[in-house]
Parts: C-alpha cells; sequence; structure tokens
C-alpha cells in the first residue's frame, strides 16, 4: 500500500503542529506507524491522499453514527450555511435539537449547548461545585473527560496512550480536588466519601470508551446513583461518546438509571463541534442568565452544528441500533474464534454500536486490567490491519465503532483481515 502523500503531508505538517497533529492520539506514535491524511469519507469509508480506501471503525472517534457524508446531514448543514454560520443570537434549530434529546433523555430537563465534551464536563463540573457549595470531585481511573485541568489526573484516551498520569501545567491545588477510584469498584468509591465529606459529584463514563470498551456494571453505577444521593453530591453520566452510540436512549436508558447531571457531545453534534450538558431544572436554573454560575460561549449553539444534529437525530430508531449491534456481536465474537485459533489472548466487549479488544488473558474489567494488556502485539495487529484497508483506532485506549452503513460484507472483509494478522503475527513470533 503507498503512502507517499500521507508521509509527505506529515513531513510538513511536523512544521506547524506539535507532532504533526491537532490532537495527540492521531499521530499514531502507539502502534509506531505514521498518520494517514484523509481526502474525503462516505459512508463506512475513508479515502486517503494516496487514494487507499479503509472501512472506518473510527468514524471521528465515535461521532460519524450514520457514516460519513450522509445525505440528509449535508443537506442540512448546506442549508443552515447558506443562511448564515453564526449570528451569536439564538436560533430555533437550538430549540429544536433539545427537543429532540430531551424527547430520548427525559432526565435533561433543562440543558445548555456548548461546543465540545471538554466544556460540557467542565461546565458540569462547575454547576454542581456551585449547586453542593462543595469542591471535591470523584473520577474513575482510564475515565476520560476531555482535557480541562480537574480532569487530567489518572485520565484515559490520550493521556492513557502516552501515559500521562497527571500533566505538568495543572496546579497541584487542583488535583488534589480530584480523587479517584477504580471503575467498578463501589468499595473504593465508597471509601472515599468516608474519607472526604465535601465531595461535589462523581462523574462517570457509564460505559467507558477511553480505556478501550469497559461497561460499567449494572451494580456499580446503580451503587454511585445510591451514593450520591446519600451525600448530597450529584452524580454526572458523561455520555459524550456513549450518548446515541449504545442505543437510543443512551446508557442512562440501558441501565435505568437517571443522573442529576449529563453531557453530551459526539454523535449529538452529527459530526460538527457541539456538545451538551444538561440535567434537572433546579440545578440549570443555576446557570446565568438565570442563576450566578457563569458558562458561555461565541459559537455555542452555532446553527450547522444544530442542524447536522437534529438532522442526525431525527433517524435514529431502535431497528438501527439493533442492526449496529447484530454486527458489532458477529464482528467481536468472530474475533474471539480467530484468535483462540492462533491461540492468541483476545477478550472482546461491545455495547450497541461500540466495541473493544484487549490482547489480554483475562477479562478487563479496570484500568489496571486494561493496561496489562499485550500493546506490542496491539501495534503489529493495528499495523497489518491497516496495511489491508482496515482503519482501526491507533491505541489499546480507545473504543471501536460501526455505523448504519456498516455492512455484513465489511465485517466480513474485516474478518478475514484479522484471521491473517492473527496468522502472519503467529507466524512472527514462532520464527523469534
Ligand atoms: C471525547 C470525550 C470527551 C471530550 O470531548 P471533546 O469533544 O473531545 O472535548 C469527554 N468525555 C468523553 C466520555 C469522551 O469520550
Amino acid at each position: 500500500m503507498d503512502r507517499s502523500k500521507s508521509q509527505k503531508n506529515f513531513t510538513e505538517a511536523k512544521e506547524y503542529f506539535p507532532g504533526g497533529v491537532n490532537s495527540p492520539v492521531r499521530a499514531f506514535g502507539a502502534v509506531g506507524g505514521e498518520p494517514i491524511f484523509i481526502e474525503k469519507a462516505k459512508g463506512a469509508y475513508l479515502y486517503d491522499v494516496d487514494g487507499n480506501k479503509y472501512i472506518d471503525y473510527v468514524l471521528s472517534w465515535g461521532p460519524m453514527i450514520l457514516g460519513h457524508a450522509e445525505d440528509a446531514v449535508v443537506a442540512a448543514v448546506t442549508k443552515a450555511a447558506s443562511n448564515g454560520t453564526s449570528f451569536g443570537a439564538p436560533t430555533a434549530l437550538e430549540t429544536q435539537l433539545a427537543k429532540l434529546i430531551r424527547g430520548f433523555l427525559p432526565s435533561m430537563e433543562e440543558m445548555r449547548m456548548v461546543n465540545s465534551g471538554t466544556e460540557a464536563t467542565m461546565s458540569a463540573v462547575r454547576l454542581a461545585r456551585a449547586v453542593t457549595k462543595k469542591e471535591k470531585i470523584i473520577t474513575f481511573k482510564g475515565n476520560y473527560h476531555g482535557h480541562s485541568d480537574s480532569f487530567l489526573v489518572n485520565a484515559g484516551s490520550g493521556a492513557a496512550t502516552f501515559e500521562i498520569k497527571n500533566s505538568p501545567g495543572v496546579p497541584h491545588v487542583l488535583t488534589q480536588l480530584t480523587l479517584s477510584a477504580p471503575f467498578n469498584d463501589l468499595e473504593a468509591t465508597k471509601h472515599l466519601f468516608s474519607l472526604h465529606n465535601d465531595i461535589a459529584a462523581v462523574i462517570v463514563e457509564p460505559i467507558a470508551g477511553n480505556m478501550g470498551l469497559v461497561p460499567g456494571t449494572q451494580d456499580f453505577l446503580e451503587g454511585l446513583r445510591n451514593l450520591t444521593k446519600e451525600h448530597g453530591a450529584l452524580l454526572i453520566f458523561d455520555e459524550v461518546m456513549s450518548g446515541f452510540r449504545c442505543g437510543l436512549h443512551s446508557a442512562q436508558g440501558l441501565y435505568g438509571i437517571e443522573p442529576d447531571l449529563t453531557t453530551l457531545g459526539k454523535v449529538v453534534g452529527g459530526g460538527l463541534p457541539a456538545a451538551v450538558y444538561g440535567g434537572k431544572r433546579q440545578y440549570l436554573s443555576e446557570i446565568a442568565p438565570v442563576g450566578p454560575v457563569y458558562q458561555a460561549g461565541t459559537l455555542s449553539g452555532n446553527p450547522l452544528a444544530m442542524a447536522a444534529g437534529i438532522a442526525v437525530l431525527q433517524q435514529l430508531e431502535e431497528s438501527k441500533y439493533q442492526k449496529m449491534a447484530d454486527l458489532t456481536e458477529r464482528l467481536t465474537a468472530e474475533m474471539c474464534r480467530l484468535a483462540s485459533k492462533q491461540n492468541l489472548p483476545l477478550q472482546t466487549q461491545a455495547k450497541g454500536s461500540m466495541w473493544g479488544y484487549f490482547f489480554n488473558d483475562q477479562p478487563v474489567t479496570d484500568f489496571a486490567r486494561a493496561k496489562c494488556s499485550n500493546l506490542t502485539l496491539f501495534a503489529s495487529i493495528h499495523r497489518k490491519m491497516i496495511s489491508q484497508g482496515i482503519y482501526l483506532a491507533p491505541s489499546q485506549f480507545e473504543a471501536g465503532f460501526v455505523s448504519t452503513q456498516h455492512t455484513d460484507k465489511d465485517i466480513d472483509q474485516t474478518l478475514a483481515a484479522f484471521e491473517r494478522a492473527f496468522f502472519e503475527v503467529k507466524k512472527e513470533a514462532n520464527r523469534l
């Protein structure tokens, strides 16, 4: 596979951007490769600048649930753009998207549109601190809530990929307000509550997708609901990834748990920069201009992003989630069968259209276990998959996704590529 144009683009990009990229995991550093520069995408496929075609399981890290350049989304964005791209004044589009969101997620009685998941979680925590008049928060190791200061403690995603436990530049006093417990460990969380009486919120990815895919257990999430209630702390579900991804009613619908606040992003912006935080009206009424908690944004509720989000949410229905879940189930089940044929230790998980795989001999339920995965094997398989036209996230600590545009044939082709990659790594290992 010729990737010389990508290489040339990368060399030039490195002159301008740290590592040649505008978000760290894109650099492919963890898999010893070089990033692929994308020319265009349609449906389930990416096309790079050298003209290579890939089946895409990254889907812009989650947003593209209807596939790339979906006709209705393109039409909606084009129409919105022709009417003007930003006004800094309200439009009916914002209300239309909010209505759709609340229709699926009744816990979001009121909400605020922002531009990124980072902004949504940052603002939700500010609100929780204001409402409870307490300052500490509990996060879980390997969860990722964006890159604002308070969250760069034991975080997942790129921070995990590059082994950044605590980022330089984050004031020590702030990290002291962020307590962290192992994911899926209710006892450890209880212990933190017994040690600290000033906890404003527990924020959790109910289905963690930033240390690979690790679903929260029902008991753990229900336990968090009870624990936060007991101690007067708010429960924040960070559904920036799982929202409208794992199912129509998101993780809160799947688990039947109502959080106090929810953050959304990715799918909700339909591939444009939009994110949301929201929850009970009594809390949202603390936000300016009604209340004293300040939060604002020049481009918040941007008409292009709202139009894209509306066009996506309008098309989502149970039957599509069922189809995506079926494809994901088949993919992960067959991957396990193919790996065991080669005696490779593989663990897979799937939730709706989210999936993940670890080269690990034990099931992965938290970050400590995820970190025991064979990263060398992961990198080797990743390179072999890319060169067969299968675009997978370039890190063990990221989730995979399918879209409504993926077909059985795409899954067959992907499985054939995995079979060959597994066979080749085994052959190479035997030679050593
Ligand atoms: C992606 C993600 C974020 C951050 O969103 P950005 O739009 O990248 O700032 C926050 N939380 C979770 C769970 C995410 O997956």
